[in-house]
């Protein structure tokens, strides 16, 4: 029989201070190629936490602790927001659009946006016919949303109002909600995929500070860019850093919900834990590491797979340079890409727990070979 599971609650690491840095930081927007708001604000909470900062060219950016060491691990998460381009205005004044990432048209009708135009935030709504007009006779079906029926209405009534306004082609359109509490501590916002990732490892970098941790290593904080569109500012950082390990942070779905498929999908859960995956991305050897510190500091751990690729940072990390000990370590998350991402505060405490104690038990004697 199952010894009875001790209920003992384990004293948060986070606090006010930094759960209102969170807030911020989820209501700045940060569209991909466009993060310097977003990152402005994380800069601005982790300098407090590290001996040096950085960026690059593209905006990624970077706080370490001993940068003066020769051997790098860096804990990642990326900052980037999937977000709207204005592509098309038309002679009504009415502004069409092109995905910037995977941002999800099903949900987009009757939703508030920002557009980031040339005269700062202007409001706009995505305009939808109305219920009682869209049974059109001949036409059988409702029109459903796509990306090229989807329109936004800012209140211009021709092209040259909307001009006059800032608004141009490429200029970027965010969702307005926000950050928001639920009950049973449970945390709705947009983006929390995975502006959540980089309050993690800023909360990671602020313990190390605060317990006097001494590290045997460089620590590498990093906020990569433009991880929506195919990885890309990982891939840039890991080239220019060339750690010796990466620990990367990001969402994964809770497959609990109604109309997802466990047997395709795995079955993992919000408030169960983060979650480790299997995959030839993530090595091994530091994968039963991380396992080991999760089951001596008795954090909750799930468990899922992946394959060809695991579609988020790690692959940069991983197959950057001549190859970098990888491990992916993922925070559950239900309604992934829309503007209620949900997200339970236990996963966020356990999730910076499991960074934080791989740290402090990782050395660059660790033993990491395969063969
Ligand atoms: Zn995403």
């Amino acid at each position: 029989m199952a010894k009875k599971e001790s209920k003992a609650k384990i004293k948060p690491v986070t606090n006010e201070t930094s759960f209102s840095f969170l807030k911020e930081y989820i209501n700045t927007p940060s569209p991909v190629g466009f993060e310097s708001s977003g990152q402005k604000v994380w800069l601005n909470y982790i300098k407090n936490y590290v001996d040096t900062t950085f960026s690059d060219a593209y905006g990624t950016a970077v706080g370490v602790i001993n940068p003066e060491a020769n051997f790098k691990v860096v804990i990642e998460a990326h900052a980037d927001e999937i977000s709207w381009f204005v592509n098309y205005i038309s002679e009504q004044g009415l502004i069409y659009l092109k995905r910037n990432g995977g941002v999800d048209h099903q949900i987009a009708p009757a939703m508030r946006v920002i557009i980031h135009g040339k005269n700062g935030p202007l409001k706009a709504v995505f305009g939808w016919p109305a219920i009682h007009t869209r049974h059109s006779g001949s036409e059988p079906k409702e029109p459903q949303p796509k990306p090229d029926n989807l329109f936004l209405d800012c209140g211009a009534r021709n092209k040259k109002e909307a001009e006059a306004l800032g608004i141009h082609i490429g200029a970027v359109v965010t969702y307005q909600d926000g950050f928001d509490e639920l009950s049973n501590n449970y945390l709705i916002g947009r983006a929390f995929d995975n502006r959540v990732g980089g309050f993690m490892i800023a909360e990671v970098a602020r313990l190390i500070r605060q317990n006097k941790n001494k590290l045997p290593f460089g620590l590498y904080v990093v906020n990569a860019v433009q991880e929506e569109i195919g990885l890309r500012g990982a891939e840039m950082i890991a080239r220019r850093i060339k750690p010796n390990v990466a620990i990367v942070t990001d969402v994964t779905h809770d497959t609990t919900t109604p109309m997802i498929n466990k047997i395709v999908e795995g079955d993992i859960a919000c408030a169960k834990g983060p979650a480790l995956a299997y995959a030839p991305a993530v090595h091994n050897k530091l994968l039963a590491f991380v396992e080991d510190v999760a089951g001596k500091k008795k954090i909750p751990l799930q468990w899922r797979t992946l394959s060809r690729t695991t579609g988020t940072d790690t692959d940069s990390f991983a197959y950057a340079n001549d190859g970098c000990p990888s491990v992916l370590i993922s925070i559950p998350l239900r309604y992934m890409h829309t503007t209620v991402e949900m997200l339970h505060r236990d996963d966020i405490e356990n999730t910076i727990r499991l960074m934080y104690e791989t740290l402090v038990a990782l050395t660059p004697a660790t033993n990491l070979s395969y063969l």
